[in-house]
């Protein structure tokens, strides 16, 4: 149309201004970077020193003492409420806590130093006892690192001798931290305040987060993944509290007026960023499980009204899930879940347990939106699947938290949908976790899903590594790599993993070792290692080039910015089908091009690779392809895959933002949108035209884009007019996220129906605002 061509020479020109910039900006930061960096000294792993005299380590602990287990007692002086004393104006709270612990560990090198952590911390009376002899050994000094490394260095007056086992025990204090570290305060509102000073409302408790380097400002310890131990712990505490821990309560008892005393199970063998403990005044929700004590805490308030009920339901249905999935039972007899009024993450899967954002747990029926039960499942089946991804096989060192992460994001897809098949989610989850990889990893400055060990070293450059190339990636990639060898195979390989492994510590290369056993012991003939490598270990991912006139296919490395040079090239494995056959498999293992028969067009019928994207890639074909697959989608779209239908839309616009096709195309993609009733194509498009939107607001295109997506919009819109008319939604999630997604479309393009909708909605309200049922029922589509 004549009209669409006129938009899209402005387009291009606007995207040519904004690609420009924007490349000029991330150029500046590389060269920054680059240079920042030059000025660093890189800080290697250290070696065994061979003597007593040998260098000190520099950012990782040596490896010459081997923890084996704490006692850990801790005692946080913290009221849950704040008891005014007559004639005392300051209230009685305080923030102190106080502790000690014995860590029992094996020498394995002889050496007169000992190395562990400590952060802000007050560090006192060290002893040091051998435990084969029980001889004291003295200690000459105590020493702070006052460095990234958070070392606490411990002289002796002799030596430790290999293969012999000894104690340290040392005492502690410390400062509840107020900003949702280590072991911090979080508060509530218990009822509601008699006036604004009323403190009598107020309630606090005390809570932990650890991931990945806090453990130690809660007591010293050898704060490192591959360093496991078992955990002895006791929490003194107010008498009117209840403590959790990781493990299931050994025995609680008052010890004074004011103090009680919870001592626990020793934990599994686990990381110390798994540590955990909370003191409050909570109350519990039970799941029903045959053997695990499955309980949900939450505000007193939150429980009576059932707010966590919705998650208490499902976590039992999770954890059988995952307990048949991986053929290995969940290792402990109890699991705790806790709403916290405040914690950052959203929510952290320490080992039996888990501490939530009350907004990721709670859900209040006829309040929430129905679609906060997918947030809750999804987080939920998320933390979950870290009990065996992450506590009982643990990354070895945090250069690849993506094992834990990539695998937790991985199986909760399939964990919410066993438990909520209705939700049919799986698309979304995928969709989402694929768009978020592919843009961030379409950047110049992206980084190897893992790295090198040495370039993940300081607290900052760990924390780093808990992006979306960790998460999204991490997921798509195993997605891609359960597809290539066959779920089934894929599912056999990780159970003997896991199972190898529980209570150890693993790299990536010994999860291609057990894929590859699978493989092997199935007769099939994949690489998995050689392929992995260059999906795992490369920053980005390639855009196929397929032209079906003749079959020649290439890869390139896909960036926004086209003008960075890049040789990278992938194994990528190519599901492929046309109009006429099913798909099939075929792998791209070169860096040039090639020509394939299954990419040739015989008779003009159109063909589409990455059939139901399951490879972490994009695919550009000759315009007659795409013009063909675009004629397909507007005829009779159901013939192409759902979750083509969504990327196909996502990969023009991508690939008009890389110039490597015009953006009319892009534009184009759309045109089928006018019959689409799904919400993947709708959520691609609308998310890519954002851009559009955006870049048009103020300007004379803005108004010809409107109308262009009015038009759009129009089928669809009145499509769910039975349910928006009438404050309803309908029966399926995928059905309600549409709904929403179209609704905010025609009303923001000024849809003459939705205006008048949203108008009459308004003014209902404003006449009956005592009863605002119908805004409520507007806001939980
Ligand atoms: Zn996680």
């Amino acid at each position: 149309m004549r009209k669409d061509s006129y938009i899209s020479k402005a387009v291009a020109t606007a995207f040519v201004v904004l690609t420009v910039s924007a490349v000029a900006g991330i150029v500046t930061m590389i060269v920054l970077y680059n240079t920042e960096i030059s000025t660093m000294n890189p800080t290697p792993r250290p070696t065994f020193p061979s003597t007593t005299t040998g260098p000190p380590p520099i950012m990782r602990l040596p490896r010459n003492l081997m923890p084996e287990s704490y006692e850990v007692f801790l005692q946080p002086q913290l009221y849950t409420r704040i008891i005014e004393v007559v004639n005392v104006t300051s209230p009685n709270q305080t923030m102190l806590f106080t502790g000690n612990s014995t860590v029992y560990f094996q020498c394995v090198q002889r050496t007169s130093t000992i190395y562990l952590h400590s952060k802000d911390l007050t560090v006192s009376d060290p002893v040091v006892i051998n435990q084969n002899r029980n001889e004291i050994i003295r200690v000459s000094t105590l020493k702070y690192h006052e460095d990234e490394s958070n070392f606490l260095e411990i002289q002796l007056n002799d030596a430790l001798e290999a293969e012999s086992n000894y104690s340290l025990f040392l005492a502690f204090k410390g400062e509840i931290s107020e900003n949702l570290e280590a072991l911090y305060v979080s508060s509530y509102l218990q009822g509601i305040p008699a006036h604004e000073s009323d403190t009598n409302a107020e309630r606090f408790l005390a809570a932990t987060n650890m991931e990945p380097t806090d453990a130690r400002r809660v007591f010293p310890c050898f704060d490192e993944p591959e360093l496991k131990a078992v955990f002895y712990v006791t929490i003194i505490h107010r008498r009117d509290t209840i403590a959790l821990g990781n493990a299931e309560i050994l025995g609680s008892n008052i010890i004074h007026d004011d103090w009680k005393c919870t001592r626990f199970y020793p934990t599994p063998r686990m990381s110390t960023y798994l540590f955990a403990f909370t003191v409050s005044e909570f109350t519990s929700t039970p799941s029903p499980h045959e053997r695990v004590e499955i309980k949900t805490y939450t505000r007193p308030e939150a429980t009576a009204a059932g707010h966590a009920q919705y998650a208490a339901n499902i976590t039992g249905k999770i954890l059988k899930f995952y307990e048949s999935q991986f053929e290995i039972d969940y290792l402990q007899k109890k699991l705790d879940q806790i709403a916290l009024p405040d914690l950052n993450p959203a929510a952290m899967e320490n080992w039996g347990l888990v501490t939530y954002q009350e907004g990721g747990l709670l859900y209040e029926e006829g309040v929430s939106s129905l679609l906060h039960k997918e947030v809750i499942a999804i987080l939920i089946a998320h933390e979950l699947a870290h009990q065996w991804f992450g506590n009982l096989v643990t990354m070895e060192w945090w250069n690849e938290i993506w094992l834990n992460e990539g695998f937790a994001t991985y199986m909760s897809y399939f964990a919410v949908d066993h438990v909520e098949p209705s939700f049919k989610v799986k698309d979304i989850f995928v969709a989402s976790d694929l768009h978020t990889a592919f843009k961030e990893d379409a950047l110049a400055s992206s980084r190897p899903l893992s790295p090198q060990q040495e370039d993940v070293q300081t607290t900052f450059e760990i924390i780093e590594m808990f992006d979306s190339i960790t998460y999204s990636k991490g997921a798509i990639v195993l997605r891609m790599l359960a597809d290539i060898v066959d779920e089934r195979v894929f599912n056999k390989g990780i159970k003997m993993y896991l199972w190898d492994f529980r209570y150890k510590n693993t790299v990536q290369n010994n999860l291609w070792e057990y894929i590859q056993k699978a493989v092997d012991e199935d007769g099939g003939h994949t690489k998995v290692a050689k392929v992995m490598y260059t999906w795992t270990n490369q920053t980005g991912y390639p855009v196929i080039t397929i032209n079906t006139t003749n079959g020649e296919i290439y890869q390139k490395h896909f960036l926004f910015n086209d003008s960075s040079e890049s040789s990278l090239w992938w194994y990528v494995p190519i599901r492929v089908m046309s109009n006429t056959s099913e798909s099939s498999l075929v792998w791209l293992d070169t860096s040039g091009t090639v020509k394939k028969d299954e990419f040739i067009s015989k008779s003009g019928e159109w063909i589409l690779a990455n059939v139901n994207y399951t490879g972490y890639y994009r695919v550009n074909y000759n315009l007659e392809n795409w013009e063909r697959l675009l004629t397909q989608l507007e005829t009779n779209p159901h013939r192409i895959p759902l979750m083509n239908r969504g990327q196909l839309v996502d990969d023009a616009f991508n690939l008009a933002r890389a110039k490597l096709v015009d953006v009319t195309l892009a534009l184009n993609s759309t045109r089928f949108l006018r019959n689409e009733k799904a919400y993947l194509p709708w959520e691609s498009a609308v998310r890519n035209l954002e851009y559009f939107v955006l870049m048009f607001d103020r300007s004379e295109l803005y108004g010809p884009m409107q109308v262009y997506l009015r038009e759009k919009v129009r089928g669809l819109y009145n499509f769910f007019r039975i349910y928006t008319d009438n404050s309803k939604v309908p029966e399926d999630h995928s059905s309600q996220h549409n709904q929403i997604t179209v609704v905010e479309v025609a009303c923001s393009n000024g849809l003459p129906e939705c205006m008048t909708m949203a108008r009459k909605m308004f003014a209902k309200w404003m006449n009956n605002n005592t009863n605002n049922n119908d805004l409520v029922k507007v806001r939980v589509i």
